[in-house]
């Protein structure tokens, strides 16, 4: 069966929305053009948000020309809207080899990332699939596919404002993929979000979520800007996690702690220690007593997710009485926990899902696991 990776143009152009003010002024000397170019470029590009470069009208039609010859304004489209307005979006968005990524917009905040409760977040993806087999997690159900470029994360948020017409206030890198297996591309992405020529979200307003990547964390510390940080925990025992998470097995406990005591000692944010529960997996009360004594070791808040059920995977949630005596632990240990049983978490929590069902059906990937079995979110859709 053709698929449609095959179908895509030979050479697919990047996006203008992965370029920075000094990589614009350096083409635009090579062209022979006035410096003043540059700035328009970069306007055009970032604060009218042209969709095309036809639209472009100040420059040029040669200009015009030799920018089309080099980028696109747009390198992906919205293929399908999951969600209301008033609860979770989920966007699948297609790129120009074909593939298919999930970004999911979440209308409230409850404050769980430093941000107001009346923000919106943007949950991006960072890679097309993932490599590192979390078993909870459904983005890397079918592998690792390749990393997203700059421009492909950024165009994320670009995509979604001019579908809603408002902008986003915080961005979350829960999405799919590793981030700090992406690490240039990520940082890229983050300084073009943050600048004022760029899209302008403030720093603390980025929360960049990692399986426990311990020497990019530590690298991670020394980046200027007042990024944040959660952790992808889910074990609070080497035996546990490593269960979970085969990462651990390459990055222990021991390992990751040390990194996160390095962010620490540099950073003034506190950490977000995400730790989804699953029943008789992590759940145990004496998980939750280690837990507590692992968060206060770097000052980490934590947040408790109820596993997300995905199809293909054996895991169950635990009951509520269990979620809230495990949440009950931590919080009499002192440690700032919160529990997050809304709908809205749900489907972002099962980022990755969508996209298999799309790739699956259009024999992209191979199914793991036959594809009418495949649902999306809790039933929430
Ligand atoms: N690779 C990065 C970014 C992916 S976000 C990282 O590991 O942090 C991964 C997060 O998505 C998890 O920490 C969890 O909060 C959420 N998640 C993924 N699958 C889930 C599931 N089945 N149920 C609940 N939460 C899930």
């Amino acid at each position: 069966m053709p698929t449609e990776s095959l179908a895509a143009p030979a050479r697919a152009l990047p996006s203008l929305l992965g370029t920075t003010p000094q990589e614009i002024t350096d083409l635009v000397a090579s062209l022979g053009e006035p410096g003043f170019r540059a700035k328009q470029i970069i306007e055009w590009t970032y604060a009218k948000r042209a969709t095309s470069i036809e639209a472009m009208s100040s420059l040029s039609k040669p200009l015009r020309q030799a920018l089309a010859e080099r980028y696109v304004a747009r390198s992906m489209s919205i293929a399908k809207v999951t969600g209301s307005e008033d609860t979770t979006r989920k966007f699948l968005l297609k790129l120009n080899d074909g593939r298919y990524i999930e970004t999911v917009l979440i209308p409230a905040n409850p404050a769980l990332y430093g941000g107001d409760s009346d923000r919106r977040t943007l949950c991006v993806s960072s890679q097309v699939g993932c490599a590192y087999d979390c078993k909870f997690c459904a983005s890397g159900l079918a592998g690792f596919t390749r990393n997203l470029t700059a421009a492909e994360i950024v165009e994320q948020i670009v995509l979604v404002e001019a579908h809603v017409g408002e902008r986003v206030d915080n961005l979350v890198f829960m999405g799919m993929g590793e981030p700090l297996a992406n690490y240039s591309n990520l940082i890229k992405a983050i300084e073009i979000l943050n600048a004022e020529w760029g899209i302008g979200i403030g720093a603390r307003h980025m929360t960049v979520s990692t399986s426990g990547l311990a020497p990019q964390i530590k690298k991670l510390a020394d980046f200027p800007l007042q990024i944040r940080l959660a952790i992808s925990l889910h074990g609070a025992s080497d035996d546990v996690r490593s269960k979970i998470m085969p990462v651990n097995q390459k990055h222990d406990l021991a390992e990751l702690f040390d990194a996160l005591q390095t962010w620490r000692s540099k950073r003034k944010q506190h950490m977000t220690l995400e730790y989804i529960l699953i029943k008789d997996v992590n759940d145990m009360i004496a998980q939750a007593h280690l837990l507590a004594k692992r968060a206060r070791s770097i000052h980490a808040k934590v947040n408790l997710i109820p596993y997300n059920t995905v199809e293909g995977l054996d895991w169950e949630r635990p009951s509520e009485a269990q979620q809230d005596a495990f949440r009950d632990v931590l919080l009499a240990a002192g440690v700032t926990a919160t529990l997050r049983r809304e709908k809205g978490h749900d489907i972002a929590a099962a980022c990755g899902q969508l996209r298999l069902m799309q790739e699956t059906s259009e024999g992209i990937i191979q199914s793991p696991v036959p594809a009418k079995r495949i649902t999306i979110g809790a039933g929430a859709l």
